[in-house]
């Protein structure tokens, strides 16, 4: 007998780093759907629409049909077209993934610059106020490896007019080949910080950041939060979760994410998580199981 009914795994640091796949993730994937476990793929990374996500996992050798791809910019899509009333005009701070997404799902998105050159702040700040402040209901985030500062004055514009803020995820980092960069957390964070409050008592000695309040945002609809499960398994009971295994490589996320929807879950070191730090977690961000690499999977299972 099988001891998962399916597996759902993360993309980064799971199954690549940056462009380069992790050692035997395709053949470990093609092992385990011969054994018969269905597969599927949740990410946080929203900087890619589920049909590129899909063309770039073939080309490392892995296929996937796109219903079996749930990534945090299909998941903002589906949580603004739950929205009601429906959003009116949408600022997408994030890449083409996310932004077609959103298109896709019948969004009006405002220019990532509005008027000026995109790279200029002095430009965008001597635009008048009618131009500068889009008067977006809805503020997107999602990475962008192409931020600049006008990008974000214009998010912040968004933001302080009293939009609704909708973060595709908060990842503090991205795996890449050679270490860690900064993540769609970080790139959050930025607009967090400068959109929130001096805190006005009990303010905190010697450490300058945690003397403002974050504006939060309004919703997370990427992992920890189990929305996406929710939306890639719509018959999935909550009695069957257990039975799944959610394979992942972060302990905020991808554990903290796999207890909050009751699945199983195994932590994989090929990413971000360290052997010492997945030893000394505890409660939420406990890992199931860790191994190695998803290469050493199959044999985990028992089906190599
Ligand atoms: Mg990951």
């Amino acid at each position: 007998m099988k001891p998962f009914s399916s597996l759902i795994f993360d993309l980064d640091g799971v199954l690549y780093r940056g462009h380069t796949p992790i050692a035997g993730a395709a053949k470990a994937l093609d092992k385990i759907r011969a054994a018969g476990y269905p597969v599927s793929f949740i990410t946080n990374n929203a900087t890619r629409s589920r049909a590129q996500l899909r063309r770039r996992l073939a080309r490392m050798g892995i296929e996937a049909k796109r219903d079996e791809i749930m990534t945090s910019a299909y998941a903002a899509a589906c949580y603004l077209k739950s929205l009601k009333p429906k959003p009116g005009a949408v600022y997408a701070l994030g890449e083409r993934g996310l932004r077609n997404e959103l298109r896709a799902a019948g969004f009006n998105l405002l220019p990532l610059c509005l008027t000026g050159e995109c790279g200029s702040a002095t430009t965008f700040s001597r635009l008048p106020k009618s131009e500068r402040n889009p008067h977006a209901s809805v503020l997107v985030t999602g990475l962008d490896r192409y931020v600049t500062y006008t990008k974000l004055a214009a998010a912040l514009d968004v933001l302080n007019a009293g939009a609704k803020w909708v973060a595709c995820n908060l990842d503090p980092t991205l795996p890449m080949e050679n270490g860690v960069h900064p993540g769609s957390g970080g790139v959050g964070a930025c607009l967090a910080y400068s959109a929130g409050k001096v805190r006005q008592a009990e303010r905190a000695a010697g450490s300058a950041f945690s003397n403002i309040i974050l504006r939060e945002p309004d919703q997370v609809v990427g992992k920890p939060n189990p929305y996406m499960l929710d939306l890639l398994c719509t018959d999935c009971r909550p009695s069957a979760r257990r039975s799944i295994l959610f394979v992942g490589d972060r302990l905020d996320m991808d554990i903290a994410f796999a207890h909050a929807a009751g699945l199983s879950s195994l932590l994989v070191l090929s990413g971000v998580a360290k052997l010492e730090e997945a030893e000394k977690a505890g409660g939420d961000l406990k890992p199931g199981a860790i191994l190695h690499s998803v290469a050493d999977l199959p044999k985990w299972l028992g089906v190599n």
